[in-house]
């Protein structure tokens, strides 16, 4: 699964765990470009995050709220994740 976000310039990548680990080594190791299976990447990143993360950022900043089963609702919306679990058993 592909759960990293790297950003560089305008452009957004995906890493899996062992490209992200590859990627970071390979920059600390003084690499100007690293090569992955898919693309090459220049060292010049911006930032490089869990994707997760990334997406509660995004969700909060959009007035979105986390319930305890876990689902994302709209602001002023109540939670029917309960009832919707009752009604689909
Ligand atoms: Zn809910």
């Amino acid at each position: 699964m592909k759960t990293w976000l790297i950003v560089i310039g305008i452009d957004k990548f995906y890493l899996t765990d062992k490209e992200k680990d590859y990627y970071l080594s390979a920059i600390k190791a003084g690499v100007k470009f690293v090569e992955l299976e898919d693309k090459v990447l220049g060292a010049n990143f911006q930032y490089i995050a869990k994707d997760t993360a990334l997406t509660e950022t995004k969700m909060l900043g959009e007035g979105k709220w986390l319930c305890p089963q876990g689902k994302w609702h709209t602001k002023g919306w109540e939670c029917s994740c309960e009832i919707k679990d009752k009604l689909l058993e």
